[in-house]
């Protein structure tokens, strides 16, 4: 289908895309890779009257790994992500999940911001922000704040992001070498979306117990999620066969998906479970 009548403006700065968006009031929308809200505008599911292409703006697609953590720019695309080796070790759950994303085609245009911003709840950039504490960095007509990922997805496609600011990076804290940590996920075509996922990290203690956990969620709520009673069941144990059937049970239990054209809610609810005892095998072995 061919898409609405729209303007379009490429700015070379942040503080002139930032004018444009504010000028356009709710009716300007930024455009990264297009791999979401092309079809959408395709579709009429939006028909922005501006677009304001961040393509120019250089500064905004780079990997920058520091003794603090590893920062996206908003216009790192998934192809980026995938061919830097230095993410092997400084943020392997990442990768692990980017592998994940969609299509060849699609991986080589799209971005991290675009998938945060767009914020549907199976995508898999949102859940690694939600399970690793990420803070999302943005910036508009009132100037730049920091927003916790864990307070910026609030519904399906909606966020904490105002009309008039643009994500300009994504941190996520520091990753120790020694962490263990897996990422599942389940769908029907490889490449398609999630039907659901999990994306999972804990620290060994001395004594070789669990501490730190952090269980995330895709695909079996309105938006990714972290699971406090799976990560109860790992914290202070010694993760084993036993530990990761508690945690995949604990899992089940504590998501309330919708019933919709690709599964029941009990099918989802029973598949996560599976996919946290699975990675959590994977991560201790
Ligand atoms: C067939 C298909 C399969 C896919 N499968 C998956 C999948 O399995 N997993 C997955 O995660 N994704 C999947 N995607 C989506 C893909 O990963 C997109 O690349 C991703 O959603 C981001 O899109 P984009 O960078 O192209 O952003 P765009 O499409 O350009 O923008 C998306 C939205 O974000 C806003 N936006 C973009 N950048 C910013 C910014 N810096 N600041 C503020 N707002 C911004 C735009 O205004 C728009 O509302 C799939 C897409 C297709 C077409």
């Amino acid at each position: 289908m061919k898409l609405p009548a729209f303007e379009y403006a490429c700015p070379a700065t942040l503080a002139e895309a930032v004018a444009l968006l504010a000028a356009g009031g709710g009716d300007a929308k930024v455009l990264a890779g297009g791999q979401s809200l092309v079809p959408m505008m395709a579709f009429r599911v939006a028909s922005p009257a501006l677009l304001v292409d961040l393509r120019k703006l250089a500064d905004l697609r780079r990997i920058e790994i520091t003794d603090a953590g590893v920062r996206l720019g908003a216009m790192t695309r998934w192809r980026d992500i995938e061919d830097d080796a230095r993410l092997d070790a400084a943020h392997p759950l990442l990768k692990a999940a980017v592998a994940e994303v969609a299509h060849y085609q699609i991986r080589n245009r799209g971005t991290v911001g675009g998938s945060i911003a767009h914020a549907d709840p199976a995508a898999e950039m949102p859940g690694i922000a939600v399970t690793c504490d990420a803070e999302i960095a943005v910036v508009g007509r009132a100037g730049p704040r920091v927003i916790d990922a864990g307070d910026f997805f609030i519904a399906p496609l909606t966020t904490a992001l105002a009309a008039d600011e643009i994500i300009v990076e994504i941190r996520l804290p520091a990753w120790p070498a020694a962490r263990r940590w897996a990422f599942k996920e389940f769908s029907r075509r490889r490449g398609d979306f999630a039907m659901a996922g999990t994306a999972l990290f804990y620290d060994v203690d001395g004594g070789g117990r669990a501490h730190n956990a952090h269980v995330g969620a895709i695909g079996v709520g309105d938006r990714p999620q972290r699971l406090a009673a799976a990560e109860a069941a790992i914290n202070g144990a010694a993760v084993d066969m036993v530990t990761s059937e508690r945690a995949g049970a604990a899992a089940s239990a504590a998501v309330t998906p919708q019933n919709d054209i690709h599964a029941s809610a009990a099918y989802r609810k029973a598949l996560l479970g599976t996919l946290v005892e699975r990675a959590l095998q994977s991560a201790c072995a």
